[in-house]
């Protein structure tokens, strides 16, 4: 099962795609991740995309997509995955197609976690990150259980560089000029389902796994 996670930044796409992934024993592959990964290893692609990462823009297709094509090949992506901010804009989306048609396959679900602005502004301020295994918090609705410490790997929780309100407000910005016209594109593919990302995130997953089974 190919699944494709859609919505704003803050809407809880990576909260639900981990739960996907583990439920449906597939790879939780989230572009954000991979970046930030190479930020905190200091590599190449790390230091261009953070230039653009601080800014609350979208690093450029050149170098997304290649990151993203190499990770799909990868042997355990072959029973399926779940991409989690990824595609972005529509070339992305277009590349994407292009590559699966070549070996004669297709994404089956684009599932689309719409949460309205007011509350993402709400939510983001309080999201905390563990920059080690990937893993978010909420300080409010989804607390660790030790005050800034990890649950899964015990490191440090932060609030991420690009979190900060002017930076979400730019992210947001983004989103609807870039992002959002992919609902338009895969509702036209007749594979995009929209959940009700406000509500717990119980049943949120509660809501993807009827779509999903
Ligand atoms: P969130 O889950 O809050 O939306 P992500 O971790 O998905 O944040 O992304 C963080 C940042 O990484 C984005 O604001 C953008 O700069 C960059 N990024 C992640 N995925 C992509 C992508 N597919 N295309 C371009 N930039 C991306
Ligand atoms: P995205 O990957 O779409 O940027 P996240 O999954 O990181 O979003 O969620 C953003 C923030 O909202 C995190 O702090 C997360 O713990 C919290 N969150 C996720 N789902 C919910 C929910 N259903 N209700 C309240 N807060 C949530
Ligand atoms: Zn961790």
């Amino acid at each position: 099962m190919k699944i494709i996670m859609l919505g704003a930044p803050g809407a809880g796409k990576g909260t639900q795609a981990k739960m996907i992934a583990e439920k449906y024993s597939i790879p939780h592959i989230s572009t954000g991740d991979i970046f930030r990964a190479n930020i905190k290893n200091g590599t190449q692609l790390g230091m261009e995309a953070k230039k653009y990462m601080d800014q609350g823009l979208l690093v450029p297709d050149e170098l997304t997509v290649k990151i993203l094509l190499d990770r799909v090949a990868q042997a355990d992506c072959a029973g399926g995955y779940v991409l989690d901010g990824f595609p972005r804009t529509i070339p992305q989306a277009k590349v994407l197609d292009h590559a699966l048609e070549e070996i004669g396959d297709k994404i089956d679900f684009a599932i689309n976690v719409d949460v309205p602005d007011e509350n993402i502004i709400k939510r983001m301020g309080g999201r905390r990150a563990c920059l080690s295994c990937g893993a978010t918090y909420h300080i409010e609705h989804i607390p660790p259980k030790k005050e800034g410490i990890c649950d899964s790997c015990g490191k440090e929780l932060v609030l991420r560089d690009d979190d900060k309100p002017e930076t979400v407000k730019n992210r947001l910005d983004v989103y609807h000029q870039q992002t959002q016209p992919l609902i338009d594109f895969y509702q036209a593919k007749g594979i995009l389902k929209t959940v009700d990302g406000t509500v717990d995130m119980k049943d949120v997953f509660a809501a993807i796994t009827a779509i999903l089974d």
